[in-house]
């Protein structure tokens, strides 16, 4: 059956008058589901925007292509503030993880959801990219890793909800 998560996230950021480092969410996300395909719970999957299939890291390190996509990927920018909302469709059946002895549920037990950033330096002319997950310990603050000068503060971990 279909699933639908949606994923939020939101993040401090210096007002722009300073060094503008166009920080920006990268159209890519990684989070947790069971996968049925591999009958495993809690893998991380590899979603981006765009692309109409998800790749599940598998079991033993044997990725494998599986049913989901990005729905939405909406990114709304205040002064000091930037917000993401991203939805995922994918597909999900029952089954149990032999291994873990666990039913497979949706969304996965424990949630998980990894988020990637990238910015350019205007003093190094260099890009580069970081990324906030879920299980963060918070607050947490990027600086840019040539200049040091401050990106973004964390202080919410991302908001993972299955959609009725
Ligand atoms: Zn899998
Ligand atoms: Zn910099």
């Amino acid at each position: 059956m279909l699933r639908t998560i949606e994923i939020t996230a939101d993040l401090t950021t210096p007002s722009r008058g300073e060094v503008f480092h166009n920080l920006h969410w990268q159209k890519k996300l990684d989070l947790s589901v069971d996968c049925f395909i591999c009958e495993r719970i809690g893998r991380t999957t590899h979603l981006r925007h765009g692309e109409e299939s998800m790749v599940c890291s598998g079991d033993q390190g044997v990725q494998h292509p599986a049913a989901g996509r990005v729905a939405a990927f909406d990114v709304t920018s205040e002064r000091e503030r930037t917000m993401l909302r991203a939805v995922v469709d994918y597909w999900w059946a029952p089954f149990h993880d032999v291994e873990r002895d666990t039913p497979a549920t949706a969304p996965t037990h424990a949630p998980w959801v990894r988020l990637h950033l990238g910015y350019l330096c205007p003093e190094a002319r260099q890009a580069e990219a970081f990324s906030i997950q879920s299980t963060m310990v918070l607050p947490v603050s990027e600086t840019c890793s040539h200049c040091a000068h401050p990106l973004a503060t964390t202080t919410r971990s991302p908001g993972i909800r299955l959609l009725p």
